[in-house]
């Protein structure tokens, strides 16, 4: 018999790490979960705790890491990643995409595994050029209150290809658009939780700026083939992960509304510091490398997602709205 794929997921109790683990788990890997639980939640991957194959260790990947035994892949996605979260543990988000990436790509040399990078959309900034390509370097500010995560993560990707070239480690970088779907916290501030959040509380759903900025939104399920594809393909340079379906931050509140059948009223807030007028992948090469494209309309992604929100129990919701992360800050 072949011997068993080992894999190591970063962020492994987060939103997107969690169901990286379920997808690995029923490829028949042995996954080795890693989170410090700063934003992540074991609720997220409990039910992969009895199974022989699922390891957990509570680490913080911006601190030395040891993996014992083989290890054939990692993934790197501990991070956090909305905006009300790095405006408050900023330094954490540097250190994880920076110190993080590094003591991972170090793991990944010793092991001789293959390392995938969690980047992002974010590293084109407010982009000047749309769709957005690979190819574009993109407009971000260095020190407006976003820098921390795009700076981290474009730090992350240049540290990974430096260890591509000079070390010769098989290394993939996916850029992930705006990802959404069950796990996600209720009250990490993006869009889609906070518009269901306000609508599962009967409060007015908070449009910023005139809500004519755009995005294109992805299905989770969509996503974790992309990065499955990814994975196992051998392309090395950055590739474009997110559904093209683009639209204003405005009729997203009003899809929302209809969704929820709460006839929420829309009120308008100021327009947060640095926040991208648009956003489209252009994700021709996922399409030529990987053949890959979204499948899930954003109708039926956000049906599953609210089906999901509503069934969290209310110490669920409660517990999601007074995550603290207090204890986490090294002053
Ligand atoms: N947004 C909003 N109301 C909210 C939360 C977010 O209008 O309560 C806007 C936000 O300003 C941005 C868009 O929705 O223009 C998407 O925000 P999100 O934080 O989901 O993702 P990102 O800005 O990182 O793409």
């Amino acid at each position: 018999m072949n011997q068993r794929k080992k894999i190591l997921i970063t962020g492994a109790a987060g939103f997107l790490g969690s169901h990286l683990c379920d997808r690995f788990m029923q490829e028949g890997f042995h996954v080795i979960a890693m989170d410090n639980l700063i934003t992540g939640r074991m609720t997220n991957i409990e039910h992969l705790m009895p199974s022989e194959r699922f390891d957990f260790y509570r680490q913080d990947v911006s601190k030395y890491i040891h993996v014992p035994g083989d290890l054939h892949y990692i993934l790197h996605f501990a991070s956090p990643a909305s905006p009300i979260d790095y405006l408050k543990i900023p330094i954490q988000t540097l250190k994880v995409g920076s110190l993080g990436v590094h003591h991972c790509l170090g793991l990944a040399k010793e092991k001789g595994a293959r390392m995938l990078i969690a980047s992002t959309s974010e590293v084109y900034g407010d982009p000047e050029v749309h769709p957005q390509k690979e190819s574009y370097w993109g407009n971000v500010n260095p020190v407006g209150p976003r820098g921390v995560y795009d700076e981290a993560k474009r730090f992350q990707e240049a540290m990974t290809m430096a260890y591509h070239t000079f070390h010769g480690l098989e290394t993939r970088i996916a850029r992930i658009f705006n990802t959404y779907g069950p796990r996600m916290r209720l009250n990490d501030g993006r869009a889609l939780p906070a518009f269901i959040g306000q609508a599962l509380r009967g409060e007015d759903i908070t449009v910023f700026g005139d809500g004519s900025q755009t995005r294109s939104f992805c299905y989770v399920d969509d996503l974790v083939e992309g990065i499955y594809r990814l994975l196992m393909s051998d392309y090395v340079q950055p590739v474009n992960l997110g559904n093209p379906d683009e639209i204003s931050i405005l009729d997203f509140a009003k899809e929302i509304v209809a969704l929820t059948q709460t006839d929420q009223q829309i009120v308008f807030k100021a327009l947060p510091a640095d926040d991208p007028k648009q956003r489209r992948p252009d994700i021709s090469v996922a399409r030529e490398v990987l053949d890959w494209a979204p499948t899930i309309q954003r109708a039926e992604g956000l049906k599953r997602t609210y089906q999901y929100f509503r069934g969290l129990s209310v110490e669920e919701l409660h517990l999601m709205e007074h995550k603290n992360f207090d204890q986490f800050i090294v002053k």
